[in-house]
């Protein structure tokens, strides 16, 4: 009888309804706090990472700090038999085209692409920033150590790289250092551009900037909370989305407010020690990040970063005025607590990059019912799909039903208008598309 039990649970766990994926426990386990804490070292000890510093120089300025970051991901591509295509991806901005760009210069990027082998053209992007600044954000000259400005994003960028080396996805998964971002998010400006040139299909981007710090200014010490930003609906909708949204919900329900749900619940379920707190913004208030010339084009994309920042540690020349020590330099910078925020992303990254496409049209009716329907587009490799609702005051998905392979299905007794919804597909070792809300309407 136990046997039989043993068995037939066996059974079911093969039935692709496998609640967690031993895969991903082994890829938190594998992000290394000692690698990352030497990347950091190193990226902050090439003195500047200025944008606009000497580019030249073997040991110093943000030419050498790019040659590194290049050479280190070419040595995880050597690991796994050339598994990551390395390259540099640059644009030239001109002297003036900001007042933070005091003389012409080529903003470099560069990137690590492990190619999908079902869907190489689709993307799930990682990013760190290559360059760092003190307080005058002109000043190229200056020690600028960047440590957890952003040294810590680029070095958990590079981590996630080697640890997922290991695997094989069907998505393509994009590991960057973006350059040029306190003079304007210009690296991530040209990678946007660059996309949309090739005709590149974007799942979305992780911009990780500042993963690093555990004691706020505020006084709160805390290395299990963290932010993830989103913005509610992408600024490219059209006029006629913005005026469909007054009758039929949607205000907070943009794609990359999907992509911070997503990440959010992979973390409850595989990282519980973790607490993810969404923040219903695109990014701090009136600051900026890597993230965001990824929606201006329509791209999801969400930043990831520390709960309780510290001020005197950001954009600071290194000095000790009045008892306090400024300056974003190695010590403040906690590499356990990074090594956390490394598993969150490469856990994403992973259960993105191994699950089909998202339903492209999902289409919601009911009205006047006591059912809620739905009808969506069909998607190959996908096994099954899943409907997640919530309460519209909500902030996550807190109900779902998986409902086996169909492009149809009622919610007996749910009534559509107390409730949001959304369809994600399902692959077959479980794995899920982030959660499509309905953008259509069936009577
Ligand atoms: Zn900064």
């Amino acid at each position: 009888m136990k046997h039989l039990l043993v068995v037939l649970l066996f059974v079911f766990y093969l039935g692709g309804n496998a609640q967690t994926d031993q895969r991903l426990y082994d890829i938190i386990e594998a992000v290394s706090a000692e690698r990352i804490a030497k990347d950091i070292e190193t990226l902050a000890n090439f003195g500047t990472r200025h944008t606009l510093s000497d580019t030249l120089s073997q040991t110093r300025g943000i030419g050498a700090a790019r040659r590194w970051i290049k050479a280190d991901f070419e040595r995880t591509s050597a690991a796994c038999n050339g598994c990551l295509e390395v390259s540099y991806q640059k644009n030239l901005v001109p002297k003036g085209d900001n007042d933070r760009i005091t003389k012409d210069v080529w903003v470099v990027n560069v990137l690590a692409v492990k190619r999908g082998t079902k869907y190489p053209n689709r993307y799930i992007i990682m990013s760190g920033d290559i360059d760092s600044r003190v307080s005058d954000p002109n000043n190229f000259t200056s020690d600028s150590p960047g440590a957890n400005d952003n040294a810590s994003g680029m070095a958990g960028t590079l981590e996630a790289a080697r640890v997922l080396s290991k695997y094989d996805f069907e998505n393509s998964i994009l590991f960057v250092g973006l350059s040029g971002e306190e003079q304007g998010l210009y690296g991530g400006k040209g990678l946007a551009a660059h996309a949309m040139e090739q005709g590149w299909d974007i799942i979305g981007i992780f911009n990780n900037d500042m993963i690093g710090n555990i004691t706020g200014v505020d006084g709160v010490v805390s290395n299990t909370d963290f932010r993830i930003f989103s913005e509610p609906v992408p600024p490219t909708e059209t006029e006629r989305e913005r005026k469909a949204r007054r009758f039929y919900g949607g205000e907070v329900d943009g794609i990359s407010r999907q992509l911070a749900r997503y990440i959010y619940r992979n973390v409850r379920t595989y990282m519980p020690e973790m607490n993810p707190m969404l923040v219903y913004r695109l990014d701090r208030f009136g600051r900026g990040g890597h993230h965001r010339p990824f929606n201006d084009v329509g791209f999801a994309g969400i930043r990831i970063m520390e709960a309780h920042e510290n001020y005197t540690q950001q954009h600071q020349d290194i000095r000790t005025e009045n008892g306090i020590e400024y300056g974003d330099v190695l010590r403040h910078v906690n590499f356990e607590y990074a090594k956390k925020l490394t598993a969150v992303n490469a856990i994403n990254l992973a259960s993105i990059a191994w699950a089909p496409p998202a339903p492209t049209e999902v289409k919601i009716g009911g009205i006047v019912q006591p059912s809620a329907k739905f009808q969506w587009s069909p998607v190959e490799g996908a096994v099954g799909y899943k409907i997640y609702w919530r309460d519209t005051t909500s902030p996550t998905w807190d109900y779902s039903r998986y409902v086996g392979d169909a492009t149809e299905y009622t919610l007996d007794g749910i009534v559509i208008d107390n409730y949001f919804f959304g369809v994600s597909s399902v692959g077959k070792d479980g794995f899920e598309s982030p959660v499509v809300f309905p953008n259509g309407i069936f009577r």
